[in-house]
């Protein structure tokens, strides 16, 4: 089947799953009053975008294959009936009158183990905690064939298209970005369903002075002090962008950073699949590099995680090399 039909089926989906998450976001208050928990709207919008993109893609009507964040097990249990309930009336704005046993189905579709020769990767709220800060998130679904990304399509709906605007704050557009192995990249505006797709590339010389970099926001989830370190063997002063999910590759794929550092902060963490195969294919396919630590390509062939890679390192070609470089002279990753 045509990568044309999987991307259509993919951008509707995720179109319509920004506008649900937002609508969330801006509601966090009146969906904690109701399930009487802290985290909860994360868990209705994780949950509804799950059943979204599920229904979207079963809709194709092909096979279905689906490795998704999410199961379905604590949420069938009687003490979390506010949440499915918030859950259904979600998803309801994308097909009105499913059921609650259909909405269920939906997100236990996406269980696969990610050992099939083709699936999709969803990881349906990047970003949880910039989700609940009113900051940035994504919403990232990928397609992997043969142990290789093929399409990317990530929601930002917080982040803004115009490099003027401030990172930290959310947009009221929000952008969603694209790939296909290929084929290039390109954003729209995430609310427009008639925009123009607007190609979009990585910096082809350094953006400023030194290395102009992004990271995560979470301390446990890079190490800050190593970026740091990087950054200072290129001269010039460092200003970390910080922002949650993969919109940081959305960040160097559209030529606003020269890199997004994800260095490791834990001996044994391993990345997640669906959290680097959409932003991983956007970024390459607008002309940035992407690697682990060791320069190595992030390799999709071992399940659910990337088991052989640490660490991320995604740049603009003129500093990838010379950041491979900088890490192995002054150590970094072996001492974590
Ligand atoms: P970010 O917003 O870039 O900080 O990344 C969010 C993602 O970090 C989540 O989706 C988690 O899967 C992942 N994560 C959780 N713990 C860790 C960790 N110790 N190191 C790196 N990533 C982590
Ligand atoms: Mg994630």
């Amino acid at each position: 089947m045509s990568h044309e039909i999987h991307l259509s089926a993919a951008l509707g989906a995720v179109r319509h799953a920004c506008r649900v998450a937002r609508a969330i976001q801006q509601d966090l208050g009146r969906v904690r009053e109701i399930t009487k928990d802290d985290r909860s709207p994360v868990t209705v919008a994780d949950f509804a975008v799950q059943a979204i993109v599920a229904m979207a893609i079963r809709g194709i009507g092909q096979e279905t294959r689906i490795v998704g964040e999410e199961y379905t097990a604590e949420l069938r249990r009687d003490e979390h009936a506010a949440v499915l309930e918030a859950v259904v009336a979600a998803v309801h704005t994308y097909r009105p009158g499913v059921s609650a046993e259909e909405v269920l189905d939906a997100i236990d579709t996406c269980n696969h183990d990610a050992s099939a020769e083709a699936y999709w990767a969803l990881d349906p709220i990047d970003g949880t905690k910039g989700f609940l800060r009113g900051q940035q998130y994504a919403i990232a679904l990928a397609r992997i064939e043969d142990g290789r990304v093929v399409l990317g399509v990530m929601g930002c709906p917080n982040l803004p298209a115009d490099f003027s605007r401030p990172l930290e704050k959310p947009d009221t557009h929000g952008t969603i970005y694209g790939a296909v192995h290929q084929g290039g990249a390109w954003e729209l505006p995430a609310d427009e369903p008639s925009a123009q797709r607007n190609p979009i590339a990585a910096a082809a010389e350094p953006i400023g002075e030194g290395l102009r970099i992004c990271e995560s926001v979470e301390k446990t989830h890079s190490k800050r002090s190593d970026a740091a370190r990087i950054v200072e063997a290129f001269g010039g002063p460092a200003q970390p962008v910080r922002l949650d999910s993969q919109c940081k590759y959305a960040v160097v794929a559209r030529g606003q950073a020269d890199a997004y550092l994800r260095m490791p902060a834990s001996r044994t963490y391993v990345e997640k699949i669906w959290d680097h195969a959409a932003g991983s294919i956007i970024a390459t396919e607008a002309g940035a590099v992407v690697t682990d630590i060791t320069g190595a390509a992030l390799d999709f062939t071992h399940g659910r995680q990337l088991e052989t890679n640490r660490g991320i390192v995604c740049a603009a070609p003129h500093a990838h090399g010379r950041i491979i470089e900088a890490i192995d002279r002054l150590g970094i990753g072996a001492t974590v």
